[in-house]
C-alpha cells in the first residue's frame, strides 16, 4: 500500500498504488434540488450504450429515490454498515475535524476509517458482490417519502417549510465517479482496470478482464457491473469519443456526455478540469465548475467518507434531514446549501449555465445587468441582478450566453393561430 493524499478528507489515506494524477479530469456537478425524475439521462445512457444481450440488468446511469430507493437495492445502506461495524471493532469513531479547513481541506479532515483503511489484512477493502435478486428492479421505491407526518385524514395543517420537510424523498443521480483513486483498480486482480492520463477517465479493458468480477465487489458505488454473455465486467464509459471531441456533432472540440447533454430538467454540468502536477486542482476560477466546487463550494462529493476521491459532485437538496444529508454528502452541507440558497450574484449567474449547450464549458465571463430584484432570504438582505452569463468552449470560442432573467417574447397578433 502507498499513501496518497485525498483532498476530500483533508489527508493521506493507503491506496494500492502510489499517487498519479492525469493531466484532466471527468468531472460533473449535479443540481438534486432540479431534478424532475424523469429518466431521460437513464434512457440516453441505455440507448448508447447498453442496449444489448446480457446487459439487461445493466444501467450505468440510474436515478434512485433517496432515502429507500438504490440500484442496487440499499447499495449504499449496506456498505455504511459494513463500515460503522469496522469502526466498532476497531474503537474508533467515524467524525471530522471541521476545525482544520485550508485550501487542501475544503471540508475539513476525516477521522474516521475508508473502507481501504477498515478492509484490514484480509481484504484490499470492504465490499461485497450483490445478489441478482438486487440488480433486478432499477426504480425500486420510486417516488416513495418517509412516513407522512400529519394528520389522520392526510391533511397536513401547517404544510412544509425550510430547511427541513418531516416528510420528504429526494432524487439521486447516479454514474461512475471516475475517481481519484477507483476501488475498482485496485481490487482487479487482472490489471485490466485504468484511468486515462488525458482526461482520468475509468475504463475496463475488454481484453484484459476475466470476469472475476473483484471490481463489483470493491466498487463501493456498486458502478461496475458484470455481464453473464461475455463473462466479462462493464462500467460507464463516460462516454469518452464525446469527450475527446470526436462526436461528428462536436467540431473537434469535448462535449457533454449523453447522459449530461439530454437532461430536461437542466440539472447536470459537465466538463474537464486542469489538474497540477500535486494532484490539487489548477486554480482557474473562471472555469464554472472549479468555481462552484472550489471557490463557493455549493457542490459536494458523495459519500466522500468512503476514500475514492470521486468526481462527481453534488448541490444537495434543500429541504431533507440535514444528519442524513451530512452522511451522505460529508460537513460541506450546510455552507453548500446557504450558498445555494442566497446565491451571490456571480454564483447566479453561472448557475445558469447548466444545460445551454453540448459543448463542454471551459471559461465564463460575466457582463454586469441591472437590478431587478431586492428582497429577504433568511431573514438577510438578497439582491437579483440581470447579468449576462457567457460560456466558452475548449477552443475560446463562444459557446452561450444568456441572462439571468428570461426574455418573454410574444407572439405578434398575426401569428397567434399559425400552428
Ligand atoms: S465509481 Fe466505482 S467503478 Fe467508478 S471509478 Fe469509482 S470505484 Fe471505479
Ligand atoms: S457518461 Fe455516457 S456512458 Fe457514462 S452513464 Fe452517462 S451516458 Fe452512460
Ligand atoms: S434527465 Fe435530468 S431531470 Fe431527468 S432524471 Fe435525469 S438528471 Fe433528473
Amino acid at each position: 500500500m502507498a499513501d496518497v493524499y485525498n483532498w476530500q478528507l483533508g489527508r493521506k489515506m493507503s491506496y494500492v498504488f502510489p499517487e498519479a494524477h492525469p493531466q484532466k479530469q471527468f468531472v460533473a456537478i449535479f443540481n438534486i434540488n432540479r431534478c424532475i425524475g424523469c429518466q431521460t439521462c437513464t434512457g440516453a445512457c441505455k440507448a448508447t450504450w447498453t442496449f444489448s444481450k446480457g446487459q439487461e440488468y445493466m444501467w450505468w446511469n440510474n436515478v434512485e429515490t433517496k432515502p429507500y430507493g438504490g440500484y442496487p437495492q440499499h447499495w449504499d445502506i449496506k456498505i455504511l454498515q459494513m463500515l460503522d461495524e469496522a469502526h466498532q471493532a476497531a474503537g474508533v469513531k467515524a467524525e471530522w475535524d471541521t476545525t482544520q479547513t485550508s485550501d487542501q481541506a475544503p471540508y475539513g479532515v476525516y477521522n474516521g476509517l475508508t473502507l481501504t483503511e477498515a478492509g484490514g489484512a484480509n481484504q484490499q477493502a470492504l465490499g461485497y458482490i450483490p445478489p441478482d435478486t438486487e440488480w433486478r428492479a432499477p426504480n425500486f421505491y420510486e417516488d416513495t417519502a418517509t412516513a407522512y407526518k400529519g394528520d389522520s385524514l392526510g391533511i397536513s395543517k401547517e404544510g412544509a417549510s425550510l430547511p427541513e420537510h418531516q416528510t420528504w424523498f429526494f432524487y439521486l443521480q447516479r454514474l461512475c465517479n471516475h475517481c481519484t483513486y477507483p476501488a475498482c483498480a485496485a481490487a482487479c486482480p487482472r490489471k485490466a482496470i485504468y484511468k486515462r492520463q488525458e482526461d482520468g477517465i475509468v475504463l475496463i479493458d475488454q481484453g484484459r478482464c476475466r470476469g472475476y468480477r473483484k471490481c463489483v465487489e470493491q466498487c463501493p458505488y456498486k458502478k461496475s457491473m458484470y455481464r453473464g454473455t461475455t463473462r466479462t465486467s462493464e462500467k460507464c464509459v463516460a462516454c469518452y469519443p464525446r469527450v475527446e471531441g470526436n462526436d461528428p456533432l462536436s467540431d473537434g472540440v469535448p462535449m457533454e456526455t449523453r447522459c449530461m447533454a439530454v437532461c430536461p430538467g437542466k440539472i447536470r454540468m459537465n466538463g474537464l478540469v486542469e489538474i497540477a502536477a500535486d494532484g490539487s486542482w489548477a486554480e482557474d476560477p473562471q472555469h464554472p465548475l472549479y468555481y462552484m466546487i472550489k471557490v463557493e463550494k455549493v457542490a459536494l462529493p458523495l459519500y466522500p467518507q468512503f476514500g475514492t476521491e470521486p468526481n462527481i459532485y453534488y448541490i444537495p437538496p434543500r429541504w431533507a434531514p440535514r444528519a442524513y444529508l451530512h452522511q451522505m454528502f460529508g460537513p460541506g452541507v450546510d455552507e453548500a446549501i446557504a450558498h445555494y440558497t442566497a446565491p451571490s450574484r456571480q454564483l447566479l449567474a453561472v448557475l445558469q449555465l447548466f444545460r445551454t449547450t453540448q459543448r463542454m464549458i471551459f471559461r465564463f465571463e460575466i457582463e454586469e445587468g441591472s437590478l431587478v430584484l431586492e428582497t429577504e432570504v433568511n431573514g438577510q438582505p438578497w439582491k437579483m441582478y440581470n447579468d449576462t452569463v457567457i460560456g466558452f468552449d475548449a477552443k475560446g470560442r463562444e459557446a452561450v450566453r444568456l441572462t439571468v432573467v428570461e426574455p418573454i417574447h410574444e407572439r405578434p397578433a398575426e401569428r397567434l393561430n399559425s400552428i
